[in-house]
């Protein structure tokens, strides 16, 4: 009733306090995340808006979380750090996300990036993401409803892709939408196990390289 919703609103008010925000960003840092504009733009995302009301309160902790429909909000630090790995080229004018969730990736994108394209396959998610990311004003990501496990052809080719579902192994679409020199971080790995944070390369038309970072856990790829 109503005062479960004021409740909420209170730990709600509690949650945008700039201290709370920056405690997990001291995290990020002890966790030894060290862009600088990455740490920027993470202390600006409310991800207490990106996660379900009942959460709210934990929101800054540094967790993932589901988000309905078997999904997960993913953890800051996983965050942090695959934008970071995407960051290494300067100038990012063109990037793709697979799996667009909470849509809280795509926000730190979106504050990074020039332009940003996420692609969701659950209706619902999309929908949510789609109309959250409008009210909080980004204007530079475009959100799609579809399998991205086929990439999203139509505003290709990108100067690099994050996939933040893990396929068994790096679907060959994603690479042929990959500017060359362009790169790709995808965790990849069979279901219900770790998987391997990859940094794949595209070094020509028909070659690309393959850098494994640390292990991590995503739910898997659907479709492809
Ligand atoms: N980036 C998200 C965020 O910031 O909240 C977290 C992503 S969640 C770990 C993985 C998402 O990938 C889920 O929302 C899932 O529905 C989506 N997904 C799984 N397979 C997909 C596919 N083939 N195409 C698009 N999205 C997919």
């Amino acid at each position: 009733g109503g005062d479960k919703i004021n409740e909420l609103d209170i730990q709600g008010v509690g949650m945008t306090s700039q201290r709370t925000r920056d405690r997990l960003i001291d995290r990020l840092q002890d966790k030894g995340i060290v862009n600088s504009d990455v740490l920027r733009v993470m202390r600006l995302v409310p991800r207490h808006l990106f996660v379900d009301e009942a959460m709210a309160s934990r929101s800054y902790e540094d967790a993932s979380f589901p988000i309905g429909h078997g999904q997960t909000i993913s953890q800051p630090f996983i965050v942090a750090r695959m934008t970071e790995l995407i960051m290494q080229s300067e100038s990012l004018e063109n990037v793709l996300e697979v799996g667009t969730g909470s849509g809280y990736q795509a926000a730190v994108l979106g504050g990074l990036v020039k332009n940003l394209h996420t692609v969701e396959v659950v209706t619902e998610l999309h929908r949510n993401a789609r109309d959250l990311l409008y009210k909080l004003g980004y204007r530079n990501i475009r959100t799609h409803l579809g399998d991205g496990s086929w990439g999203w052809e139509e505003a290709a080719p990108y100067d690099a892709i994050m996939v933040t579902a893990a396929p068994d192994e790096i679907p060959s679409a994603l690479i042929q939408q990959l500017k060359i020199g362009g790169r790709m971080i995808i965790p990849v790995g069979a279901q219900n196990s770790e998987q391997k944070l990859q940094v794949v390369t595209r070094n020509n038309e028909t070659n690309y390289s393959v850098e494994n970072h640390e292990s991590v856990i995503f739910v898997p790829l659907v479709g492809g």
